[in-house]
């Protein structure tokens, strides 16, 4: 065990308000593991959410871990925070996995700690190793044969039965606990598989599980802000997007109930962060913004859309102080954004930035995604087009406003309108980034671009099966060049994951979830 790991830990620990030390006596000690570093981490609710939720139990005593890229390097296992402790001495393991490409990391996870990678390879000396998050919810083939039980849908609904199971039967045999677990609604156990559809499980009513920051820190992404959750899912259904249909049904939650968390939060930050895929669709957004900022808190939003945007909510965001404001139109042409069902126009896209300049705001942020179906150069010039016209507006206005887009290639996610369709190939891709590099940034607009090669192999993880768990399995270091000599070694198809259209009468490697939509 290194010193230095254990140094590193407690000046974290020594930075955090929130954090819960218990002593380990007579309790089921669940490591938490976010495969991704901590920085990162600590931004996502879902960890503060199941951390503390878990803790509240008198006989759980629940402790974080992460994957710095120290330990990546060095390949230095992980250490929990609270303790210190490897992750071979906790009952069980609860991976929160927010990302595809972090399953690289989940695999990293368990080598390191000398954890044997196949669930079938384990026996009662090691941890039972869970899983949940929306990738998973979605598709949880590629991480089947490593998990002893795979979450289908939100943790809060699942946790209750399954700590029941777990403090009678923690010093059961593995194999009846697990069987045990396995009849849980949401629980997807590949060993014990029983052929029936696993239901995904939602929260009925979000009052009654309250999502907030619960440790505060600044060594993370959001450091200065208290997060709220203000609402789950999104009734847009943009074709392509998986929290639209992960998170089915759009649920708000009530006023009342958010204006007491921002009063707790309130003592830790002036800052509240408002979270969720369509935060402004809230109903009472415009009163409870107001009635927020009376209680002298600044204000951060996770998400606008286009269309609707309402003045009284970006006068708030500015009165805030906010630095930035991002929207994504998606596409460049009226055709494209049609077929994915987004909902808006090029005129309402251009009325959007003539409020945006209003704001004296540094930056604004679009998003577009490239490769879509039947997408064509001259959608990649509806792009710049609509780009350009936006910067026109921000500079004729003087606003000082800089235009950043961020662009990623499209990647079919199982469960959406568009599970069936190909990714662009790479050469596509890359040619009409390509187009893009040589018509913005000399015209003054910032380009960020996602590796097409990095998304192809989201794509290979988001539609994948069993048979890209073996290439994981295969992978001697978390790079591209070790993931394309895993994929060569197994012989895996990239191109029918990732770039063929499929057929839909073909089973669907998830055809075994019921989304649980009623
Ligand atoms: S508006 Fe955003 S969150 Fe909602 S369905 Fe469309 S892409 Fe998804």
């Amino acid at each position: 065990m290194g010193w230095d790991e254990i140094k590193k830990a407690r000046r974290r620990l020594s930075r955090e308000q929130g954090a819960i030390i218990k002593d380990w006596g007579g309790r089921i000690p669940i490591g938490l593991i976010y495969p991704n570093s901590y920085y990162v981490g600590m931004s996502s609710l879902g960890i503060h959410v199941i951390y503390s939720r878990l803790n509240n139990y008198s006989n759980v005593v629940c402790e974080r871990a992460f994957w710095e890229r120290d330990n990546q390097i060095q390949k230095i296992p992980p250490l929990s925070l609270e303790s210190q402790r490897p992750l071979t001495d906790f009952a069980v393991l609860a991976f929160s996995v927010t990302y595809e490409v972090d399953y690289l990391n989940v695999i990293q996870v368990l080598k390191a700690s000398g954890i044997p990678l196949y669930a079938a390879e384990r026996d009662d000396r090691y941890p039972l190793i869970i899983a949940g998050g929306p990738c998973i919810t979605a598709n949880p083939l590629p991480l089947s044969p490593f998990f002893d039980l795979l979450c289908i849908g939100e943790a809060e609904p699942m946790l209750p039965s399954m700590l029941s199971i777990l403090s009678e039967g923690i010093n059961s045999k593995r194999d009846e606990l697990l069987e045990a677990l396995a009849l849980l609604p949401g629980i997807y156990a590949p060993q014990y598989y029983s052929g029936a559809p696993v239901v995904r499980q939602w929260v009925a009513n979000l009052d009654d599980s309250p999502t907030t920051s619960t440790i505060i820190t600044r060594d993370t992404e959001l450091g200065d802000l208290y997060l709220i959750e203000v609402e789950r899912g999104c009734n847009w259904g943009c074709r392509f997007c998986l929290v639209s249909s992960a998170f089915r049904p759009m649920r708000f939650r009530s006023i009342e109930s958010l204006i007491a968390e921002a009063e707790k939060g309130l003592k830790y930050r002036k800052r509240l962060g408002l979270v969720g895929p369509a935060v402004a669709d809230h109903p009472q957004i415009e009163e409870l913004m107001i009635k927020l900022r009376q209680m002298g808190a600044e204000l951060s939003m996770s998400s606008l859309r286009v269309k609707p945007l309402s003045r009284v909510v970006l006068r708030e965001l500015a009165r805030s102080g906010a630095r930035t404001i991002s929207l994504a139109p998606e596409a460049g042409s009226q055709r494209l954004r049609q077929l994915i069902k987004k909902g808006i126009s090029e005129d309402d896209a251009l009325e959007a930035i003539d409020k945006v300049a209003d704001l004296g705001i540094k930056q604004l942020k679009l998003y577009f995604m490239i490769g879509l179906p039947s997408e064509a150069d001259e959608d990649i010039e509806g792009i710049t087009r609509l780009a350009l016209s936006c910067k026109g507006i921000l500079d004729r206005r003087q606003s000082g406003t800089r235009l950043t887009l961020n662009i990623a290639p499209f990647v079919p996610k199982a469960g959406t309108p568009f599970q069936w369709l190909p990714m662009a190939p790479l050469s596509t891709l890359n040619r009409r980034l390509s187009l893009l590099k040589k018509s913005l940034p000399p015209r003054g607009i910032k380009l960020k671009v996602e590796s097409p090669a990095w998304s192809e192999i989201q794509a290979v993880l988001a539609r994948g099966d069993a048979k890209v768990a073996e290439v994981l399995a295969n992978m001697e270091d978390m790079s591209l060049a070790g993931w394309r000599q895993a994929a060569s070694k197994c012989q895996l198809d990239i191109d029918f994951y990732a770039h063929q259209r499929w057929d839909t009468n073909q089973r669907l490697p998830w055809a075994m979830l019921d989304s649980g939509r009623g």
